[in-house]
């Protein structure tokens, strides 16, 4: 198939969707498509609803100014100050324009909006009470007029003289070769949510939607486009064997932490890395303790658990015999993750959504801006489309080079052919490289293990060859252990550039045990090298916006 459109959007998420309606409105004539991997109405981290919207700046409550204090603790000073203050300004217009779409946001007596603290200074999280969210961003789309193709992985960008005119991939299901040619193009397909494997070692039983494998990552990187926060690698402390969040939820309504000796955790507020120190002690498990709760703070977790959040939690919890009146939860530590949302990784953005690349912007996880959330994505996906429509006004489709067109389609055919009499399944070589990248490419680190995975690597893409390929869906699978080796590359050698350590655990290096605030207030930015073919680094100053 081969298409022409204005706009298009890879990833049909919570960016992505906000991303296509904007740009239906800023321009309705424009032609806007959003190609899908999965099924634009359940796709994506939200699938169905959320219990808030982290970040949301109050006029008259809090101010961009304070929002900027506390991302700046929880980044240890590692953030660019333009793109987190254009986000904070902007959360109360994405609140409003939610509100707008039917989208419920509790108000107490008073008629003030319900926040909570979560974060070091000050209430920026708004509770949210829709379990329909996602379905009214898919309606939302479809009412716009936007072109959705559903099914269907982006394996490729098209790139000439650092400018992207659009991108290629295929019909998971059909197996068609797609052909997107766009005057401006928008990333918006999430983080890596399959890093290190999760304890249960179901390769999909992640926290974060395991459809985001690290491909906005690889093919921004693929094509140029610097990156950066790799050596952050992340995870949380989650309810155990179901690896789905509750943090949030119930710290902020009165619930503890206690150790296996029953001994309160102290927590500053809500401190992950607190409840990982507590485990490295060796007095794990540890347990959401609610029975000093009252029965109304009780039901009020129960019903944003069961309903808004994650409601398969209520038959996980009814099986194990547990109710949260009496009983402990019990919190595991689990898979790690490269994101832009929940952590601090990502594509390189200004506060325009602009990549180092022309005609690409990146919103969402999948872009850097530290610990951005749902907020950040509606935000940037509000940016994104808003600068991509005045971006087309001023040019036309470019010249497409054939030869990567054909180069790519190729490549695709000519895996489904070889791979055919391969041995491996493609589920056991995914198992195998994540438990590679949980052996030796998250903390501790030090620069002996980190070069292990290096070991590993070229062997790994050597050995893809063996990999069985019975059909197009397996095909997507093989592309997105592509997409979790570039991540994990690419996350190898930042924490191999980054000689200290930062952010508590995450990236605790043994053999630079000091955090160096003197040498290592900067970013590690990463690129690939267009006559090497390998990861270039770059230390980069921080942009403190004027502050000091
Ligand atoms: C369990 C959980 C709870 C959360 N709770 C909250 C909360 O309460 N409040 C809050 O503020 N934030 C919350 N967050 C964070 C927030 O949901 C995310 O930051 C945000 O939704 C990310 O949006 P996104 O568009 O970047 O990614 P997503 O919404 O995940 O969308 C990415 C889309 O890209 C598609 N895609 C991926 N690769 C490709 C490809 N190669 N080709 C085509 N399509 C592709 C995927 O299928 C997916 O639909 C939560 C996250 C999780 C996982």
């Amino acid at each position: 198939m081969d298409i022409e459109t204005d706009i298009l959007i890879i990833g049909g998420g919570s960016a992505g969707t906000m991303a296509a309606v904007v740009a239906k409105e800023q321009n309705p004539a424009a032609d806007v498509t959003i190609i899908e991997k999965g099924e634009i109405s359940r796709s994506g981290s939200i699938a169905m609803g959320m219990d808030a919207l982290n970040i949301v700046v109050q006029p008259g409550i809090t101010t961009p100014e304070l929002y900027m204090k506390s991302a700046k603790i929880a980044t240890e000073g590692i953030l660019d100050y333009k793109p987190s203050y254009a986000m904070a300004e902007r959360s109360y217009s994405i609140l409003k324009r939610l509100e707008e779409w039917g989208i419920r946001f509790p108000k107490d007596e008073e008629n003030n909006y319900i926040s909570l603290q979560v974060h070091a200074k000050g209430s920026f999280l708004l509770e949210m009470d829709s379990p329909d969210l996602k379905l009214v961003l898919a309606k939302k789309v479809k009412e716009a007029g936007v072109n959705v193709i559903n099914r269907t992985i982006v394996t490729k960008l098209l790139v000439k003289n650092n400018q992207i005119y659009g991108a290629m991939g295929f019909n998971i299901r059909t197996g068609e070769f797609i052909v997107c040619k766009a005057k401006a193009t928008i990333l918006a397909n999430g983080g890596c949510a399959r890093f290190s494997l999760p304890n249960s070692g179901y390769l999909h039983g992640t926290f974060d939607y395991p459809g985001n494998a690290g491909d906005g990552y690889s093919l921004a990187y693929r094509a140029g486009a610097q990156l950066t926060g790799f050596e952050f690698a992340q995870c949380s402390p989650l309810i155990k064997d179901i690896n789905c969040p509750l943090l949030y939820i119930t710290l902020t309504r009165g619930a503890e932490v206690v150790n296996a000796h029953g001994e309160t955790i102290d927590l500053e507020y809500v401190s992950t890395q607190n409840m990982l120190k507590e485990l490295r002690k060796g007095k794990g498990p540890i347990f959401i303790k609610m029975n000093h709760l009252s029965e109304e703070r009780i039901q009020e977790i129960e019903r944003i658990l069961f309903t808004v959040e994650r409601p398969i939690q209520k038959k996980f919890w009814e099986n194990r015999g547990i109710d949260f009146r009496q009983g402990l939860i019990e919190l595991g530590e689990t898979e790690y993750q490269l994101c832009g949302g929940h952590g601090m990784t990502g594509i390189v953005v200004n506060e325009k959504a602009e990549t180092t690349l022309k005609g690409l912007y990146a919103a969402g996880d999948v872009a850097c801006v530290p610990f951005q959330h749902l907020t950040g994505a509606f935000v940037f996906g509000e940016v994104a489309a808003e600068e991509a429509v005045k971006f087309v006004k001023k040019i036309d489709f470019g010249e497409v080079d054939k030869s990567l067109i054909n180069e790519e389609e190729r490549r695709l055919q000519s895996i489904m052919d070889r791979n055919k009499i391969g041995t491996i399944s493609v589920q056991e070589f995914e198992y195998k490289v994540r438990r590679t990248i949980s052996d030796y490419a998250i903390p501790p680190k030090n620069a002996t293990k980190l070069k292990r995975f290096l070991w590993w690597l070229p062997r790994f893409r050597e050995e893809m060859k063996d990999i069985q390929i019975t059909d197009h869906h397996e095909l997507s699978k093989f592309e997105e252990i592509r997409f979790i080796l570039d991540s994990a590359e690419l996350s190898v050698h930042a924490s191999l550039a980054r000689e200290e350590s930062r952010w508590g655990w995450f990236h605790y290096r043994t053999d630079f045990p000091e955090k160096d605030d003197k040498n290592w207030l900067k970013h590690v930015v990463l690129e690939l090298g267009l006559k090497s073919g390998e990861v270039q680094t770059y230390l980069v100053p921080i942009d403190k916006g004027g502050e000091n």
